[in-house]
């Protein structure tokens, strides 16, 4: 299908960028991997006037891993997040949910920056990154901000953005070396978006009692969700399978997916706490 008019620039500073989507008074786009823009533009979902491609700001494509946490860059890819051993240890969570991500080929150009700022429901990282309590960073004509992640994303393929504001990194804080953390997904081919998924984590104290648990879902809101009830429920337990059960059962109480085309809200009800206890066994383990 053919992709409706657009004038294209590619920038060289993110200054530049932010200027040119200010000058078009929301009628330009920033063109990152072009993973999900592309379709958008081929269905006419989305038609700007012009396309602000972000490919030669190297600056974004950093990974940072530092006492303070892990920062990606914008533009750093899914793959590239595959391919840093380095994260393997300073955020196994985000490199497990990742594999979760899409196929080779979508992996080789899809962005952090753009899975944030496209906000589907059921993505992964930004289910991860509520669940971290991550921060992004954003830049546009009035200044730099920073968003916690939890403010971020406002509904289905919308967020906190400002039409003249680029995602310039997201920070996810440290992550200690014997965290346990699990990610479950259920979707229906691998690389497909999740119909439901749950990310979660937890420290351990002296005892072997769970403090400081995160827990949250993707595929069952219009938004990512922290499960706040379910962290209840774990944090000053063994995480035993009677601990496991009561999550479980949590989960799905504290949701209240819709219909849609691809599945039914009870479905989905159900599955996010099947999904909240293998990514808890997964942890055990
Ligand atoms: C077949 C298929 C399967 C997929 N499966 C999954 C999956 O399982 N899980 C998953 O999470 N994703 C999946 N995706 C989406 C994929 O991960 C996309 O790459 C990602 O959502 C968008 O990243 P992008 O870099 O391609 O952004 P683009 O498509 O270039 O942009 C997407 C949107 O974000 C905006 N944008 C991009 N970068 C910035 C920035 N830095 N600042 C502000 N706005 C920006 C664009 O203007 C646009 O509105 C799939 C895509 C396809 C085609």
């Amino acid at each position: 299908m053919k992709l409706p008019p657009f004038e294209y620039a590619c920038p060289t500073s993110i200054s530049e960028a932010v200027a040119l989507l200010a000058s078009h008074d929301g009628e330009a786009k920033v063109l990152a991997g072009g993973q999900s823009l592309v379709p958008m533009l081929a269905f006419r979902v989305a038609q700007p006037s012009l396309l602000v491609d972000l490919r030669k700001l190297s600056e974004l494509r950093r990974i940072g891993i530092a006492d303070d946490g892990v920062t990606l860059g914008a533009m750093v890819r899914w793959r590239d997040i595959l391919e840093d051993a380095r994260l393997a240890i300073a955020h196994p969570l985000l490199v497990e949910a990742v594999g979760h991500v899409a196929h080779y080929q979508i992996r080789n150009r899809g962005t952090v920056g753009g899975s944030v700022a496209h906000a589907d429901p059921a993505a992964e990282l930004p289910g991860v990154i509520v669940t971290c309590e991550a921060k992004i960073a954003v830049l546009g004509k009035a200044g730099a901000r920073v968003i916690e992640a939890a403010d971020f994303f406002r509904g289905p393929l919308t967020t906190a953005l400002a039409t003249d504001e680029i995602v310039t990194e997201i920070r996810l804080p440290p992550w200690p070396p014997r965290r346990r953390f699990g990610f479950a997904e259920f979707a229906r081919r691998r690389g497909d978006f999740a119909l439901a998924a749950a990310a979660v984590f937890y420290d351990e104290d002296g005892g072997g009692g769970a403090h400081n648990a995160h827990v949250g879902a993707v595929g069952v809101a219009d938004s990512p969700l922290r499960l706040t009830g379910v962290e209840g429920v774990l944090n000053g337990h063994s995480i035993d399978d009677a601990a496991i059960a009561m999550a479980a059962s949590a989960a799905s109480a504290s949701v209240d997916p819709a219909d849609d085309i691809h599945a039914g809200g009870a479905f989905r009800k159900t599955l996010i706490g099947v999904m909240v206890e293998r990514a808890l066994r997964s942890a055990v383990a």
